[in-house]
């Protein structure tokens, strides 16, 4: 009942909703059992009136970007998953800073900033995420950090109340932002950049893709580098030490190419990949003494 109410607020508004979403369709893993419901908001405003209405009627509500982080149970995810929509939206410049909406691409706001002769972001062009996953993740490539450039960033709390926190209230350590430890939903970020040449910060960009196609699988679904970098290490090269190179379970493989990444070879499911990564943990853990820990977000039904 509460699912009806929540869907027909949602299409009242202007959102779009479908029932019993694959999730396996949303997420670069390509897993994942069923959404309830699967909202795409167009506006942050839209965000935030769904959020109410999920509160309202007590659904539980799980917020997604492009999905590229994300470990879904075959059994799917109960109530709403939410999506702010980046299709077609453009960042702006106002007041030196580089503004724009969480659920656009980081591809799009590095191809902006570099068009606009700003530099800074480079490292980030190739992480597939939002604009807000990437936020939420501080993610981070080549010594280069979202935390290092983000001026500030808007969110939704709970209540429906939208607050605006600077980068010293965002918390931010590796792969970590205090939006981990508080239900908040980032809609909209601002960066600031430094004037740069545009034929250099297009030169390192295609430099850093270039790095990527070399190193990583990304001819497999996956969700990119499975477990965190340990201290002091590197989860690939730990794992390929134990000589788990290629080990596989279901369609779930440890990747030839870059032992980081767990990939699907077509048809894994949740279990499969969950069950490899146990086998990694325990394995590396009896090898070299070191607990690795998922960077991957698992949701959904257990
Ligand atoms: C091939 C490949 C390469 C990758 N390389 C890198 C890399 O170099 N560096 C790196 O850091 N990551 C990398 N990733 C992982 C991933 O792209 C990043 O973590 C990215 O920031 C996740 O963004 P997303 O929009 O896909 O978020 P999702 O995967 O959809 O969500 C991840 C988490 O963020 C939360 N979230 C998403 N949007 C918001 C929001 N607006 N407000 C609040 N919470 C939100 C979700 O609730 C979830 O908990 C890679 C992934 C792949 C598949």
């Amino acid at each position: 009942m509460s699912l009806e109410r929540v869907a027909e607020i949602s299409r009242a508004i202007g959102c779009e909703v479908v029932e019993n979403a694959r999730m396996e369709d949303f997420t670069s893993f390509r897993i994942g059992g069923p959404a309830d419901l699967l909202i795409t908001a167009k506006t942050p405003d839209m965000v935030r009136r769904v959020r109410q209405a999920c509160a309202e009627f007590n659904l539980p509500l799980f917020f997604i970007g492009n999905g590229t982080n994300l470990l879904v149970s075959d059994k799917g995810m109960r109530g709403v998953v939410l999506r702010l929509d980046g299709e077609g939206k453009t960042p702006v410049i106002k007041d030196g800073l580089v503004l724009c909406e969480a659920g656009i691409s980081l591809k799009t706001l590095c191809r902006f900033a570099r068009d606009s002769g700003l530099s800074g972001l480079e490292f980030a062009y190739g992480i597939p995420g939002t604009v807000g996953g990437a936020v939420y993740m501080n993610a981070g490539a080549f010594d280069g950090w979202i935390s290092d450039v983000i001026e500030w960033a808007e969110a939704v709390f709970e209540n429906g109340e939208t607050k605006r926190l600077s980068r010293d209230e965002m918390k931010f350590g590796y792969r970590k932002s205090v939006f981990m430890d508080s239900p908040a939903i980032v809609v909209s970020a601002a960066f600031r950049l430094k004037p740069g040449n545009p034929a250099g910060i297009s030169e390192r960009m295609e430099e850093y893709l270039r790095t990527r196609k070399e190193k990583q699988p990304l001819e497999f679904p996956s969700a990119g580098s499975f477990f965190k970098r340990p201290e002091g290490n590197f989860a690939g090269a730990l794992i390929e030490n134990c000589g788990l190179r290629g080990c596989r379970v279901g369609g779930a493989q440890i990747s030839q190419k870059h032992c980081g990444f767990i990939i699907n070879l077509g048809g894994a499911t949740c279990s499969d990949v969950k069950a490899l990564a146990d086998k990694v943990i325990k394995t590396v853990y009896r090898n070299h003494g070191i607990k690795l820990e998922p960077e991957v977000c698992f949701v959904g039904e257990e």
